[in-house]
């Protein structure tokens, strides 16, 4: 997945608030480089999932106008994966995660605030920081639906961030799928990581027993889903509940009517700038 960087040049009485105004919006991590003209500071922000610049020089303006000065140039390039390499761990920040947890990255000494629980997380090259809306949505839906004691399921399991959430929400088993490998040799690194007891497996919901799973994740795309969805109803036991994010909200109806006839009804739609989740129940056979 490429990475945007963001750059521009504040002044220093300005930075705070303007790294504000970016970690609000997603960044990942945030840079000072101090190669900049005397009282500036030059910002480069990391972002898994970028906000469009407009929306961008909409929300840093009015910080720029309160001390009557002009919004600066923003510099937006994509990353390559490679050019990102090992260079961006440095500016990658721990944060909170919903409404019970805090990501630390694995390399970061900081502490998680007492009224939270950490989750330590080093993605390699798999998909899921917990700075993604697609994973947010997913997480803070487990958060408000899943009842302790269930036997999840977490499709596309990347680095494992969701099934660790998933035993720290008091999930009696949490199992996770990935049809990559490299994805499941970094889920199992970040498992142990975190001392979970946590069933990993290289595959996809073909290889998962009927009406067995309790509570399903399922952050894929809709393309995915849409194709997975008569395999996912057959997995899940009867009243089961899954989560499906991944999904642009234009691509919400689709999903909806897919699901409909197999007996998923729509428990919940949840927003996030332009995706959404749903969350279904299982009503079918
Ligand atoms: N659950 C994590 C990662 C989501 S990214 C999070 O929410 O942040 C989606 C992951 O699904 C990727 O790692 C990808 O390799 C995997 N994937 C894609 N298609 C899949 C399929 N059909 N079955 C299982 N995993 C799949």
């Amino acid at each position: 997945m490429p990475w945007t960087e963001i750059a521009l040049l504040v002044p220093d009485s300005l930075k705070d608030a303007v790294s504000g105004e970016l970690s609000e919006l997603g960044a990942a991590g945030l840079w000072e480089n101090e190669e900049a003209p005397s009282g500036h500071t030059r910002l480069v922000a990391y972002f898994e999932s970028a906000p469009e610049l407009e929306a961008l020089r909409t929300i840093l303006q009015p910080i720029f106008q309160s001390e009557g000065l002009e919004l600066p140039e923003l510099e937006s390039s994509r990353l390559k994966d490679q050019d990102w390499g090992e260079q961006w761990k440095k500016h990658w920040s721990s944060f909170p995660l919903g409404r019970r947890f805090f990501v630390v990255p694995s390399w970061s000494d900081s502490t998680c605030p007492a009224d939270r629980d950490p989750i330590y997380i080093d993605p390699g090259q798999a998909f899921g920081t917990g700075t993604h809306e697609t994973t947010q949505l997913t997480l803070e839906a487990m958060e408000v639906w899943m009842e302790p004691r269930k036997v999840v399921l977490d499709l596309g399991t990347g680095s494992g961030i969701l099934t660790i959430a998933a035993r720290l929400l008091d999930a009696r088993h949490v199992h996770g799928c990935d049809t990559d490998p490299v994805a499941i040799a970094v889920a199992r690194e970040n498992v142990e990581r975190n001392e979970q007891s946590i069933g990993l497996m290289c595959g996809s919901i073909d290889a998962i027993a009927s009406k067995s799973v309790g509570f399903l994740l399922c952050n894929l795309t809709a393309d995915a889903i849409s194709e997975l969805l008569p395999d996912i109803q057959r997995a899940m036991r009867p009243h089961a509940i899954a989560v499906f994010s991944g999904i642009l909200t234009s691509q919400g109806r689709d999903i909806r009517q897919k699901a409909g006839p197999l007996g998923l009804s729509v428990l919940q739609e949840r927003n996030r700038g332009e995706w959404c989740a749903l969350v279904m129940r299982n009503n079918g056979p």
